[in-house]
């Protein structure tokens, strides 16, 4: 059965460009309840070990300096089918590709700087909302 939590982060561009508002906002008109939120910057370190599943992809370091270059939002999300919900409310990872209306489509600038996070899995999700948040931090 598909679980109810994902986890996304509002990406440094999506920050610096002053979309936090627009996108939460977004969020909880598409359905979602946010049950954890956090305005957090991730260090180089931190970033490397998030994305440590991308580790062999060529694009990993950029990956890492761009996701440590400023600050952003965590926050984990509850909706039926939550993964998948979400990922379709944000759209393609390349916001040229993004269906109009989706979050990336909206605000997102290019591939590498593409706004928000969306976990691609039940599991994944899991461990992403554990690396940013305590249990008394999450709100049910
Ligand atoms: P997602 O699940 O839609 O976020 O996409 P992926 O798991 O494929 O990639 C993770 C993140 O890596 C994306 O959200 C982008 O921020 C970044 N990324 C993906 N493809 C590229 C690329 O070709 N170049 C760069 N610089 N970053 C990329």
């Amino acid at each position: 059965m598909a679980g109810k939590r994902t986890f996304t982060m509002i990406k440094p561009d999506a920050i610096g460009n002053g979309f936090m508002g627009a996108i939460i906002d977004h969020i909880i008109k598409a359905g979602f309840k946010v049950v954890a939120l956090k305005y957090t910057r991730l260090t180089v370190e931190d970033a490397g070990k998030f994305y440590e599943i991308h580790k062999e992809r060529p694009f990993y370091g950029e990956l890492v300096n761009y996701m440590s270059s400023g600050p952003i939002v965590a926050a984990i999300l509850e909706k039926e089918n939550a993964v998948e919900a979400f990922r379709k409310t944000i759209g393609a990872t390349d916001p040229t590709k993004a269906d109009e209306g989706t979050i990336r489509k909206l605000y997102a600038k290019s591939i590498a700087a593409n706004a928000v996070h969306g976990s691609d899995s039940d599991e994944n999700a899991g461990i992403e909302g554990s690396f940013f948040f305590a249990k008394r931090e999450i709100c049910e």
